[in-house]
């Protein structure tokens, strides 16, 4: 299934892309695409009826939101493809790097990112991301790991580089959390219909210039190691978010420039389709 949330912020309503191309109102079955429907939806795979039972709906014109409602939290693991962490000037790490995002950050794929006030290195990072379905907590071996996926979306884990790195005193998230900094989307596609996560292609541009063109399969650290990894040491609770780290091809390395207002940044990932974001600065 592919999983939207449309409307404006906080006014988002459930949709369903179906696969004739037409959109379904998901009200009758949940009020939202949030924690307790994907915890309700792992129990019983039937909970979304026949698409042709449910009202049809237009989206023509209309906000795309998060593609997930208020996760209660925003994983993210660094420097996990062996090129990226050689150009952030580091090692492959021996073991997955984890860093958090504030939820707030999350807004829409299409939505504007706002440069923060004094930023000169904000910088993109297209990201898989994994929707959690069904609570992990120690999870016994990485092959069961994959059972607590809800799904997967794209993911930009828009990064303020003297924010991370020099003003950090050593922890990241200070770069990492800045409003606006974790567009989403445009839809959450359910783990049924991504059969292999580490065979997806991924790519970036900024103004229709292409920076990042990877593939999944170079994870350091593929989806269903950093799952059971992270149960061994918190709880991923149903709705929340790990953004899986980033390839090579982001401004850090120092081929590119970092972003300005007006700015266009396009993110897509084979089968989960495209955002659109233009850079602002904070008002
Ligand atoms: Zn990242």
């Amino acid at each position: 299934m592919r999983l939207m949330r449309i409307g404006q912020p906080g006014q988002e309503r459930p949709v369903l892309a179906a696969a004739d191309g037409k959109h379904r109102d998901l009200r009758p079955v949940t009020g939202d695409i949030d924690g307790p429907f994907l915890a309700a939806l792992a129990e019983d795979p039937g909970l979304v009826p026949d698409p042709a039972s449910l009202p049809e709906t237009s989206i023509e014109g209309e906000r795309v939101g998060a593609p997930v409602a208020r996760p209660s939290a925003v994983l993210c693991i660094g420097q996990n493809y062996a090129a990226h962490a050689a150009e952030s000037g580091a090692e492959p790490p021996e073991r997955p790097i984890l860093f958090y995002k504030s939820p707030n950050t999350v807004v829409g794929p299409n939505d504007d990112v706002l440069i923060p006030r004094g930023s000169k290195k904000t910088d993109w990072e297209v990201e898989l991301a994994v929707v959690i379905g069904r609570r992990a907590r120690y999870v016994a071996s990485p092959e069961e790991a994959l059972a607590h996926v809800a799904g997967y979306a794209v993911s930009d884990d828009v990064s303020e580089r003297a924010y991370q790195l020099e003003e950090s005193g050593g922890q990241w998230s200070k770069g990492k959390s800045c409003e606006t900094f974790n567009p989403l989307g445009p839809v959450l596609v359910t783990a049924d219909e991504v059969p292999d996560p580490q065979a997806l292609r991924l790519r970036s541009w900024v103004n229709g210039e292409a920076r990042q063109d990877s593939t999944t399969a170079d994870m350091i650290f593929g989806v269903a190691e950093l799952v059971h990894h992270l149960s061994q040491f918190l709880v991923l609770e149903p709705g929340d978010i790990v953004n899986t780290g980033t390839p090579q091809g982001v401004a850090l390395s120092g081929r590119f420039p970092y972003l300005a207002p007006d700015d266009v940044v396009e993110l897509e990932i084979s089968g989960l389709g495209r955002q659109r974001s233009v850079l602002r600065p904070a008002p």
